[in-house]
């Protein structure tokens, strides 16, 4: 019988942050069975009902220990979401040591990985000879531009949004400095300093794990890859997308999955912007209006309006977010449409052949969801990486339409449901379609036997199964 390998793992603050890595642990478990994983599970206040549904379908090779919840009295208040959750990480760093210490001395563990907002907690891989790996849970072209941060940073003086032309990242689709992630829109700010810092830090461990994989991104993964680039070994994991039923208001479910069970093929386009994404209500009934003026049929999960895009990240509004619906609205649509308040099963959903589309704000669980089944996008960003993720959506996969924003940083209604009609009816919309149907096929056999993701697993799982032998045979000698 196979030893059993340990490794450790601790996943960032979030829903988004947290099925990942618990998604790759399953997968390495499943393939491996001679693995064990301990998961460290920081949080900020209390952990939300979604990722307390998660845990409870791991298997028994999968542990889970909960690290004291941090208080957000104690944050510094009024800085970036990025940052609120990287300096929850910082808090909870002497209890993962603490833990990470009982554990080592309990059973041998071979290596540590960690979410990309948790890489300080990689400082203790030395101390408990561990190998060290961050777990990314976005794209390799967002990666790649964070790499080339680093280097525009001694370059360029100005602010990247006002570089006349979009940047030639290796291996990406050029790349507007506008749309870089929202850390780099003030380079004055503490923010994008810390954020540098941490992107220096990826060097400096054993590997980086990609949740990509090779055919939706094979130029930034191979130029990332070579020799000499960035001196960085990046191993390609993806797609992992979660497959259970998400939580919610289980009558909600029910009754958008009949919905749609009731549509016809391919007929109904899906709106949604994620675990946190909010809308302004001017932009909600904007965006309210151009659904209803595209005659197309739609399934939208609202949320409350607020000024801040990433407001229902941490915390839900307890408001019902459909009073912020123009007047009338729920009545006029009642046969063209429905609204789901707050949450959806996004997976039973995009998985549902009557879902034509997808309006999404291009996180990047999202993007891979849609990718693997199969749905092209009306890309929206809000915040974070997004907006990176839209052009390579856009312009580098072609598998979506962006929207025009106005002066006033609004997508008008007219605009909405015209891209609605493109995407859902027209030539363009069919040729999306059709691009996108080869990158679900290519994303289905990743995870054959001799699949890209399969291989890549195996290799580190050798990797680390040779280092825990090393490591055992050190200490007998
Ligand atoms: N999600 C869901 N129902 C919702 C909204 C989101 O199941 O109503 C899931 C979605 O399937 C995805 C995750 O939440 O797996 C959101 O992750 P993503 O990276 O797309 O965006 P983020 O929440 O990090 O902005």
């Amino acid at each position: 019988m196979e030893k059993t390998v340990h490794i450790a793992v601790v996943p960032g603050v979030g829903y988004s942050h947290l099925f990942p890595i618990l998604q790759f642990s399953k997968l390495l478990v499943q393939l491996h069975p001679y693995f064990h994983v301990t998961c460290f599970i920081p949080s900020l206040g209390s952990l939300p009902t979604d990722s307390k549904t998660i845990l409870e379908t791991l298997p028994s090779n999968i542990s889970c220990t909960f690290l004291p919840p941090v208080n957000s009295n104690d944050l510094p208040q009024g800085v970036a979401l990025a940052l609120q959750l990287q300096l929850t990480l910082t808090h909870s760093l002497p209890s993962i040591h603490q833990a990470l210490k009982s554990l080592t001395l309990r059973a041998p563990f071979v290596a540590l990985v960690v979410d990309a907002l948790a890489i300080d907690a990689l400082d203790f891989a030395k101390e408990f000879n561990l190998l060290s790996y961050v777990y990314y849970p976005a794209s390799v072209t967002s990666l790649s531009s964070y790499f080339h941060l680093l280097k525009l940073d001694k370059e360029t003086s100005c602010e990247y949004r006002d570089l006349p032309e979009p940047i030639q990242i290796p291996g990406c689709v050029p790349i507007h400095g506008r749309d870089f992630l929202d850390l780099a829109q003030d380079r004055s700010s503490q923010s994008y300093k810390f954020f540098l810092q941490c992107v220096e830090k990826f060097r400096l461990f054993d590997g980086v794990l990609i949740n990509s994989f090779l055919e939706i991104e094979k130029g930034p993964i191979e130029a990332m890859t070579d020799e000499g680039s960035e001196n960085l070994l990046v191993y390609a994991v993806g797609p992992i997308i979660q497959t259970l039923t998400t939580s919610g208001d289980d009558a909600n479910k029910f009754e958008c999955l009949t919905w749609l069970d009731k549509q016809c093929p391919c007929s109904v386009l899906y709106v949604s912007f994620g675990s946190g994404g909010t809308l302004s209500q001017e932009q909600i009934d904007e965006l309210a209006l151009g659904l209803e003026l595209s005659n197309h049929k739609f399934l939208w999960v609202v949320r409350a309006p607020s000024s801040t895009a990433n407001a229902a990240y941490l915390s839900a509004s307890d408001v019902d977010p459909l009073q912020f619906l123009p007047s009338g609205f729920l009545e006029r649509t009642k046969e063209q449409g429905m609204v789901v308040p707050s949450w959806a099963p996004q997976i039973q959903i995009l998985s549902h052949s009557s879902i034509g589309g997808f309006l999404s704000h291009c996180g990047w669980n999202s993007t891979l969801e849609s990718v693997v089944y199969g749905v092209p996008l009306i890309t929206w960003p809000l915040y974070a990486e997004q907006r990176t993720n839209a052009v390579l959506l856009c312009e580098g996969l072609k598998v979506g339409l962006r929207p025009r924003v106005n002066e006033n940083g609004i997508v008008e209604r007219v605009e909405i449901a015209e891209l609605i009609k493109c995407l859902m009816e027209g030539e363009e919309g069919g040729k999306l379609r059709n691009n996108m149907k080869e990158f679900k096929e290519a994303a289905s056999s990743v995870h054959k036997e001799d699949g890209s993701t399969t291989k890549t697993l195996s290799q580190l799982a050798l990797k680390w199964s040779n280092f825990g032998i090393e490591k055992q045979l050190f200490q007998v000698l």
